[in-house]
């Protein structure tokens, strides 16, 4: 059995962003991610018709907000990660239910701010992956159950050869908390109120999926509009422009409004040709013939949603898990993730925030 100061469950943004801080401090850890690649929520995809190595779509997030997010900013410049701004010039379009014509709006887009990353955000992942020591990171280990002992933690993970164990100084847990609560076992308990708490946080945007239509051509710009629509048509209710910084493929991407049940019931091309058709209704004959279609549903993912993520949450949830859940098992066990974040839950800039409040406090407790 191998030993080790910290194991950090979950090689999203979050538990990567503690690494980062363990790896300026010396002290040995390793990350278990139990899928067979980092960035969790974070998954930028290149076009099979891409000839641009750089032209990669993003099937999570896309946006950063600098202006607001000052650790996604720090972050970013350490890495030298270059952005981009959100493509929002010309008109954008909105779709009422019953109207046949969708109305053209020249008002100012609400993603002004918003920023991408050239190359897609999972250029961020690669950058903190390629920046911890070799072998911290160890893929496909998924951790089944924590138990508390004397001095620490013992972490049991099992990969495709069987059941390993690892014993640790302490844990981070750096997945979301209704994840957590659903597949993970803990020895002792934790308490009642906490895994009541846990198991009723949304795992944010887990209940979505994203289709990306990928177009030799920008058409939509070429008639003054700006790729975003806003429908109560449906199927997608929103729609922007997901293209490269520079050059093709292009592309526009549209999230589904329709539960999780209905889009299973209907399957995989079939929510492609109705959002092609909804494509196209909107933009013209051109959009109902793109070069490819990617699609991502993240309720399907049970490395992201249970089945009570299928109903996403009425609006922004309040996030945050309290000050104690940094500290569980005196300080043995720690919980991190953007829902752990009362600030900005849900977002990557949460991510960092739980990342830095569990960093900080390893760091004081000299991890
Ligand atoms: C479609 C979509 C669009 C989004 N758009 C934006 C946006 O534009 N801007 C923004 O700021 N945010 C956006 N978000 C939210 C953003 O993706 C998240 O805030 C962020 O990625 C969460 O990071 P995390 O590390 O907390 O969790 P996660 O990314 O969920 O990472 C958790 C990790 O734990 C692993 N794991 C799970 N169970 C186990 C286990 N038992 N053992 C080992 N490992 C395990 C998972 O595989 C995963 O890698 C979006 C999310 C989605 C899905």
């Amino acid at each position: 059995m191998q030993e080790q100061n910290c194991v950090i469950v979950g090689a999203g943004l979050s538990g990567l962003y503690v690494a980062r801080a363990l790896t300026r401090s010396a002290a040995a850890f390793c990350v278990l991610e139990a899928r067979e690649r980092a960035g969790g929520r974070i998954l930028s995809r290149a076009a099979a018709a891409s000839v641009l190595p750089d032209a990669r779509f993003d099937l999570g997030p896309a946006w950063v907000w600098p202006a607001f997010q000052p650790l996604m900013t720090e972050l970013i410049g350490q890495l030298g990660l270059p952005l981009f701004q959100q493509a929002t010039s010309g008109d954008s379009l909105y779709e009422e239910a019953a109207q046949p014509e969708p109305l053209r709006l020249s008002d100012q887009s609400p993603h002004a701010e918003s920023r991408r990353f050239v190359g897609g955000a999972g250029r961020l992942i690669e950058a903190l992956c390629a920046s911890l020591p070799a072998d911290r990171l160890r893929l496909g280990q998924t951790v089944t159950r924590v138990t508390a002992t004397d001095t620490g933690v013992t972490v049991h993970h099992r990969d495709a050869a069987g059941p390993s164990i690892l014993r640790a100084r302490r844990a981070v847990l750096a997945l979301p908390p209704r994840l957590l609560a659903a597949t993970v076992a803990f020895d002792p308990p934790l308490p009642p109120a906490l895994r009541r708490r846990l198991a009723a946080t949304p795992t944010w945007m887990a209940a979505h999926a994203k289709l990306l239509a990928l177009y030799d051509r920008p058409f939509w710009r070429e008639q003054g509009l700006s790729g975003e629509a806003f429908s109560r048509r449906g199927p997608l209710t929103e729609i922007y422009d997901a293209s490269p910084a520079e050059g093709g493929p292009y592309a526009l991407f549209g999230f589904y409004g329709m539960p999780a049940a209905a889009r299973r019931a209907i399957g995989r091309e079939g929510l492609i040709a109705r959002g092609l058709a909804q494509l196209e209704r909107l933009f013209g004959g051109a959009a109902a013939r793109p070069i490819e279609c990617l699609l991502k549903d993240w309720s399907d993912s049970p490395l992201t949603a249970t089945p009570e993520d299928a109903i996403p949450p009425p609006g922004h949830p309040e996030y945050g898990l309290g000050d104690q859940t940094r500290t569980l098992w005196d300080g043995r066990l720690m919980l991190a993730g953007t829902e752990s974040s009362a600030r900005s839950g849900g977002y990557l800039e949460g991510a960092l925030e739980a990342g830095r409040e569990v960093a900080d406090l390893l760091s004081d407790r000299h991890a």
